[in-house]
């Protein structure tokens, strides 16, 4: 039997329990192997134990479908909103609470309001949605704390 296909298969089951991609857990037994190789060679003392630490750090995907679920839960919100236009606003609402920007109709941003009848520009009330969810805080309205939902 080949020692190093021996080496190797004993490695594998041994680390075939760390959550790596095969890839990688191939690469780290290749350089696991060599640096073995290498400290037996220059182990000029003949110890019979030589230890070797091997660290992997891993990082998990789920960072990523937290965003997922971020968007998709304000995205829902967002289309439970009612859209607006800006003449069916009453003359004593003239700016986004949000970003204090006057309403006006050059601007193509869209209008919504909420349930408790206060009015955003969408994408700032979806930034504070998005700052509720980050701050693990119920979905509220910025002006008043009702609930949006
Ligand atoms: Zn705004
Ligand atoms: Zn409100």
């Amino acid at each position: 039997m080949d020692p190093n296909s021996f080496t190797s298969t004993y490695l594998r089951n041994t680390f075939s329990c760390v959550p790596i991609s095969s890839e990688v857990l191939e690469q780290t037994l290749i350089l696991m192997s060599d640096t073995a190789r290498y400290m037996n060679a220059v182990n000029i003392e003949r110890y019979t134990i030589l230890e070797m630490d091997v660290f992997v750090r891993t990082t998990s995907s789920d960072g990523v479908n937290d965003i997922d679920d971020q968007n998709a839960s304000i995205t829902t919100l967002l289309n439970l909103l009612e859209k607006v236009k800006l003449d069916d606003i009453t003359s004593s609402i003239e700016q986004c609470a949000i970003c204090l920007e006057e309403f006006c109709n050059e601007s193509k941003l869209e209008i919504v309001r909420t349930k408790c009848m206060h009015v955003f520009h969408e994408h700032c009330i979806a930034r504070w949605l998005k700052r509720c969810y980050i701050t693990h805080q119920l979905y509220s309205c910025p002006l008043c704390r009702s609930q949006i939902q």
